[in-house]
């Protein structure tokens, strides 16, 4: 028996990429996972493929409502232990390019989309007597990321709402943390070309991009017992890019 056999957890933005990753370890460590996503196609695969532990349900991050669904059929599998706040968009501008359009749905997804996340599941979290708030911030949230202003400013905010939320739910036996990881290997990054790749590499001291089951493998630990005592944490894991 471990911290997950049994539980369910519900993770953002998890049909592909980190999210993905989350919930194939979540899986095979025997908790129920709901995945929620805007990629109803591939959500729905890996959900299959997951098999009976995990159900998909469309979810647009920036939708009250579509959270409370989300939430309705997590809570329909179990006792609910946690959310992962993964869902999220990068779409890299300098600041004097920055329209309001790019701004305002990066703000939608990236911050708006965590604190509503948070919102919805702190009732069942409640319920359950316990529970664990993953919020996926980036090194952008630490220190400006070049030429991605508005992406820059949601993952600043998500760090700091994940400090705020810490304290305000510490009294519901709610922990909330955020990790903040470098480059890793996903779809997101595949917009980069060659070059960029080659040379932001280079400026990583471990010389390589990470994997989204590296991410994933904090991730369990943030979700799981052993981090108990553990809240309003900001946890790196980037190759050293951040020092
Ligand atoms: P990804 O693009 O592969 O996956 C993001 C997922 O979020 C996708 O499945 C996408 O459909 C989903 N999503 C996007 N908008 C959504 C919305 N409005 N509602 C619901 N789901 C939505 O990217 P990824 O690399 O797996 O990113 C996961 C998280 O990690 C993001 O928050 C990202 O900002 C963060 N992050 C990624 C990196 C990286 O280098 N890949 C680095 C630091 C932080």
């Amino acid at each position: 028996m471990n911290d997950f056999q049994g539980r369910v957890f519900l993770i953002s933005g998890g049909a592909r990429g980190l999210g993905e990753a989350q919930a194939r370890r979540l899986a095979a460590s025997g908790a129920r996972v709901v995945i929620g996503d805007v990629l109803v196609a591939e959500g729905r695969r890996l959900a299959a493929e997951l098999g009976d532990n995990c159900s998909f349900q469309p979810l647009e991050v920036g939708d009250p409502a579509q959270w409370q669904a989300a939430v309705a059929l997590a809570c329909s599998q179990g006792a609910l232990y946690g959310l992962v706040n993964n869902a999220g968009i990068f779409e890299p501008e300098p600041l004097m390019r920055t329209t309001v359009e790019n701004f305002e749905r990066q703000v939608r997804v990236n911050q708006l989309g965590t604190m509503l996340g948070m919102q919805a599941v702190v009732p069942a979290l409640e319920r359950t007597g316990q529970g664990s708030i993953v919020n996926i911030s980036s090194t952008a949230g630490l220190r400006a990321a070049p030429g991605a202003f508005a992406y820059s400013a949601t993952k600043w905010a998500v760090r700091g709402m994940t400090k705020a939320a810490a304290i305000d739910l510490a009294p519901r036996h709610i922990r909330v943390n955020s990790i903040h990881p470098g480059p890793i290997d996903t779809e997101m990054m595949r917009g980069r070309s060659a070059d960029e790749t080659r040379s932001r590499t280079e400026r990583i001291p471990m010389k390589r991009y990470g994997t989204a089951d590296e991410i994933a493998g904090l991730v369990m630990y943030l979700l799981a017992d052993d981090s108990r005592y553990m809240t309003g944490a900001e946890l790196t894991m980037d190759g050293g890019l951040s020092l």
